[in-house]
């Protein structure tokens, strides 16, 4: 019988990724299904408009399949898809029925089946200020997930908290505030202020705050190719994470990029004061007894001190894979 098996890998533009890339992709599919390079009859590459490099043939010839047809072709063009991917289809002589077949999506390109339980879940930890929202946008926006800003939601519980006069040391008090509320993941700039900020992490000391909030992110999540962070995304909220990245940089890193950024909007700066704000803000988030900031143990440190936003951008990209 000829089946069909179907798979998928991301790679960058470059002879050697697209090969290698595409010769990882085809002995996963060989080893789950397994076939041999005499089974197989046919193979069809595409790649995105943005891999034209090299023909993934090629690693399908390194493999010793010399005698079954192959082809590469443009995948189509469709608006928001998936960049830098390879798709691939071989036809090959087995006798495992239809439903054996195992199709194999590989890193990123997980998020193309979730039907296949495929799902691309990216937990992005990290200090305050170290660029993990700007960096997930942009990873989200190339890779096609959902974006979650987690931080949004403390931001929202302490500020709506302040705003009902509730007593930020009195956990209490602000669950019973949170029994009504109801979390707007749409932009707002009221919760982007360092106030806000001071606020999260006030309410977000809390066990029975961040448990509350939690349950919100994990259904939010669920079944989802998103990507999220904050504070302990890898370590609780979503433990199984195909991908965790700790993304850090130096205090004075993260102090030169707010004060840039402040005197962006003519609002006046002061480093000392600002690199004073990030070290109290750090204490507050590492030593606080519920869920304190840390690396979860397989999460995968990228300090981007010496990094521009493109760079940090590449390398997380890089480690998904
Ligand atoms: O990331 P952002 O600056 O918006 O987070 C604000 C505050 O919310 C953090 O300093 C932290 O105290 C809290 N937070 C948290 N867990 C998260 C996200 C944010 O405790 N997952």
């Amino acid at each position: 019988m000829i089946r069909a098996v179907r798979g998928a890998i991301c790679a960058e533009n470059s002879k050697e990724s697209i090969e290698a890339r595409a010769g990882e992709l085809l002995a996963a599919i060989f080893a789950a299904n397994n076939l041999r390079p005499e089974q197989i009859v046919a193979i069809t590459f595409t790649c995105t408009k943005d891999l034209n490099a090299a023909y993934p043939a090629a690693a399908a010839r390194a493999l010793g399949i010399n005698s079954a047809s192959l082809m590469c072709l443009a995948e189509m063009d469709v608006p928001g898809s998936m960049p830098k991917c390879i798709r691939v289809q071989v036809l090959a002589e087995t006798n495992l029925r239809q439903n054996e077949i195992k199709h194999i999506y590989l890193g990123a390109a997980k998020a193309l089946r979730p039907d296949l339980g495929g799902i691309m879940q990216i937990a992005i930890d990290g200090p305050s200020g170290s660029g993990k929202s700007t960096i997930a946008k942009e990873v989200a926006a190339r890779l096609g997930l959902i974006y979650l800003d987690t931080g949004a939601l403390y931001r929202a519980a302490g500020l709506a908290a302040q705003n009902l006069g509730a007593d930020l040391d009195d956990e209490a008090a602000v669950l019973a505030i949170m029994d009504d509320f109801e979390f707007d993941p749409k932009e707002n700039s009221a919760l982007r202020t360092a106030e806000a900020g001071l606020l999260a992490s006030a309410v977000g000391r809390h066990p029975g705050v961040r448990a509350k909030i939690v349950k919100i992110i994990q259904d939010l999540a669920a079944g989802q190719n998103i990507i999220m962070d904050g504070r302990d995304i890898g370590t609780v909220v979503l433990p199984d994470a195909p991908v965790k990245i700790f993304l850090t940089a130096s205090v004075e890193a993260r102090a030169t990029r707010r004060v840039h950024e402040l005197n962006l909007l003519n609002q006046p700066a002061d480093f000392d004061d600002i690199a004073a704000q990030i070290k109290a803000r750090d204490h507050q988030d590492t030593t606080r007894a519920a869920s304190p900031l840390k690396m979860a143990e397989d999460a995968q440190l990228l300090d981007c001190s010496e990094m521009d936003i493109n760079q940090t951008v590449e390398a997380i990209l890089e480690i998904i894979g």
